[in-house]
């Protein structure tokens, strides 16, 4: 009996241990939110256990961040083009995916980023690509595939918004390791402060980021692995329907969220930021108050 016990005990000590995501150095950066656009809706249309009583706020942003004096973002949210690349999707997406924008389109802009990371090439991260012709942009190299493939989904990939020439494409060179419960990470400055993570699911080449923020935070953007925070603590789906329409592979998805389930209870300084989730968000400073 003591020996069953035993061996429980070390097992959950090995599991435990496996999520635990290292800090691989000493650096730090702070991280800016800019929000491009938002839409608000009932909460049940976002994730399986969201109320109809209960209204969420879908949030469209870039993220902003500087590393030994030069700027960086993850995604781009939207870009000045925005309404006429919107008018390229189906009519029911249109409907679906109806947003506000606001005046930061132009912040945005005026970033001139040395690099852009980006979670995946949906059409709500990569809008202001084009804009950004001198920065290098970031990708898994799957997700540069999938999106320029043939059978993409066109309510979610709008080619004309990377397709031009002269976007400097850059593809993430995993180093082939594992880092906690993930087989491959990129430790982008060698320094700790931004580490690359696959998020494979949502989209082929779906990518988190972790942040350092301060010797007691970091920041995860999951991208669209999850549309709310609450999908993490409580190992829930997206809306079924939501999922269908967006999600590439619903089991990949789901293997994610328990996978940063186990990340989220075992990693207490990590705070948890779906690109979308106005409410998990919104504590990271923003750039123009
Ligand atoms: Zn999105």
């Amino acid at each position: 009996m003591k020996l069953i016990l035993f061996i429980f005990i070390l097992s959950k000590a090995v599991s435990a241990q496996d999520y635990k995501l290292p800090i691989l150095g000493s650096g730090f950066v702070k991280v800016y939110r800019l929000e491009t656009g938002h839409n608000d809706s009932p909460e049940a249309l976002v994730y399986a256990r969201g109320k109809w009583g209960t209204t969420h706020r879908s949030t469209h942003n870039a993220f902003a961040f500087d590393h030994n004096g030069e700027r960086y973002l993850i995604d781009t949210g939207f870009g000045e083009g925005i309404e006429k690349q919107f008018q390229k999707m189906p009519f029911w997406a249109k409907l679906l995916f109806r947003y506000e924008q606001t005046e930061n389109i132009k912040e945005v802009q005026k970033q001139n980023p040395k690099g852009i990371f980006l979670t995946h090439l949906h059409w709500d991260h990569a809008s202001a690509l084009e804009e950004f012709l001198g920065s290098d942009v970031i990708v898994d190299k799957e997700e540069y595939k999938d999106a320029f493939s043939e059978g993409r989904p066109e309510h979610a990939f709008l080619s004309s918004q990377y397709d031009h020439s002269g976007i400097n494409w850059k593809f993430i060179k995993w180093t082939k390791k594992k880092y906690g419960p993930f087989k491959k990470y990129y430790d982008v400055f060698s320094d700790g402060s931004v580490i690359l993570l696959p998020l494979y699911g949502h989209t082929k080449g779906s990518i988190g980021v972790l942040v350092r923020v301060s010797s007691k935070e970091r920041i995860f953007f999951v991208g669209d692995s999850v549309w709310h925070a609450s999908q993490i603590y409580e190992k829930s789906h997206k809306m079924w329907l939501s999922s269908c329409l967006t999600d590439g592979s619903k089991e990949e998805v789901f293997e994610k969220i328990i996978l940063m389930h186990n990340v989220w209870r075992e990693n207490k300084d990590i705070k948890f930021a779906p690109s979308h989730h106005y409410e998990a968000i919104k504590f990271i400073p923003s750039l123009k108050l």
